[in-house]
């Protein structure tokens, strides 16, 4: 979808996205992982349930079993046996008997109902019945979770702990996943200090590979860390060309736009085909995208909030396509904004926000207050991004805005 109100020589934020995804292309390598170690991986193949779960009838509660029928004739029905969970009664029975059964015990043959002891009364091996029950009362039927040959999960899921319990619920030990993708990491510029550092005059504290780090553990991707790399050519080429020749997606910050120290542009022209755009987005205007010889590349710019949000919005997207994972979906609401909240025509902004559900049921957003890309504290306590189409101005309190909520990854 094309944005006619962008701004003339900026390229729409959706376009970017489209332009990006068009562009990267999902690994192929597989391995096999035992399922304790697959948390965070995308499945390869579907799995498909070799059992029924659960594997028999059993009790869902500690009681006695029986037939409904016997019941209807008497309420006093004889003890015959006992079913344990794991230590199955293995006879039959028969009308106006009971067998004692214990929680997950497998329902004996002969018997369809269980009554849970708080509503019998034991005299040596005579049990009477209080209370009346219907047909298949507290019996937890074989396969009621799932089926065998069911698909349980569906290739390009990424692993989560309820899919790991899934798995070994139904007895698979191990699973085709894809492999880890590899992501170089590398912030650029002079006045970058790592913390622990002393700051010399003019210098500042490096952020960026912190949060993108962050993300990247999130996202099950193996990180290489290049560190911070000086303002200088020559470093700068023999630093891409290492990261390219180990990693799937390379990640620079700093240095995409047009000042005097912004090198990436001169190297990566002598590297590989990497695009330099202007994006009509804020934050995030400048943003480098393309491929070296190996790998993909993104020169995110360098201000924090700036990275954080070109990174998440379309380098993240990108690298999921590559791990196999099926799309994200994140979630985007209608809200009022009780802050008036500046905009200008011209770009997509991404405002920061915190967004609840007031005493009304409302949706209701508050802005996090300055919204410069320099300030990475706009993002401390928010919850949601307020998302401002290109066209719109200034937003006054009372409006409806869209706003999309943080995913797992910030
Ligand atoms: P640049 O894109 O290199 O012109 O950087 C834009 C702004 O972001 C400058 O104020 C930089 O000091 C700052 N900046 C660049 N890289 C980082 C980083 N890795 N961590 C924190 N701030 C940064
Ligand atoms: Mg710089």
């Amino acid at each position: 979808m094309s944005d006619m109100c962008a701004t003339p020589g900026l390229l729409p934020f959706n376009e970017a996205l489209t332009t990006i995804l068009a562009n990267v292309k999902p690994i192929t390598e597989t391995l096999t992982l035992p399922i304790e170690q697959a948390l965070g991986y995308v499945l390869a193949t579907s799995v498909v349930s070799p059992v029924n779960v659960p594997p028999h009838d059993n009790s869902a509660m500690d009681g006695y079993a029986f037939a409904l029928q016997s019941l209807h004739e008497s309420s006093r029905l004889t003890l015959a046996g006992r079913s344990m969970a794991g230590a199955p009664y293995d006879g039959l029975c028969r009308p106006g008997q009971c067998i004692r059964i214990m929680t997950g015990a497998k329902i004996p043959t002969g018997c369809d109902t269980v009554e849970m002891q708080e509503n019998t009364r034991i005299d040596d091996d005579n049990v009477d019945f209080l209370a009346n029950k219907s047909l298949g009362a507290n019996v937890r039927k074989a396969g009621e979770d799932i089926n065998m040959g069911d698909t349980v999960l569906i290739a390009g899921k990424t692993l989560n702990a309820v899919d790991i319990g899934i798995l070994a619920s139904l007895g698979i030990a191990e699973i085709v996943v894809y492999r880890k993708l590899k992501a170089a990491l590398i912030a650029t510029g002079d006045e970058l200090k790592s913390p622990g550092q002393q700051l010399l005059e003019g210098d500042i504290y490096e952020s960026n590979r912190f949060v993108l780090a962050g993300m990247l553990a999130k996202l099950n991707v193996e990180i290489i860390n290049f560190g911070i790399i000086d303002d200088d050519i020559t470093l700068l080429k023999k630093t891409f060309v290492q990261a390219d020749a180990q990693a799937d997606v390379v990640i620079s910050s700093g240095g995409v736009s047009v000042g005097e120290a912004d090198y990436t542009k001169t190297v990566l022209e002598q590297l590989g085909t990497v695009g330099f755009w202007k994006i009509a987005m804020k934050p995030g205007k400048p943003l480098a995208f393309g491929a070296l010889e190996n790998s993909v590349f993104f020169g995110l710019p360098g201000n924090p909030v700036s990275a954080l949000i070109t990174f998440h919005q379309l380098a993240l997207v990108a690298i999921v396509k590559m791990q196999n994972a099926s799309l994200l979906k994140r979630t985007q609401l209608m809200a009022k904004t009780v802050s008036t909240l500046k905009k200008s025509p011209g770009r997509q902004d991404f405002q920061r926000g915190i967004f609840s559900v007031n005493e009304a049921g409302e949706n209701i957003v508050t802005s996090t207050g300055a919204q410069g890309s320099g300030i990475l504290s706009s993002l401390l306590g928010a919850n949601c991004f307020i998302i401002l189409a290109s066209e719109q101005g200034q937003v006054n309190a009372g409006d409806m805005v869209k706003v999309e909520l943080f995913d797992q990854y910030l």
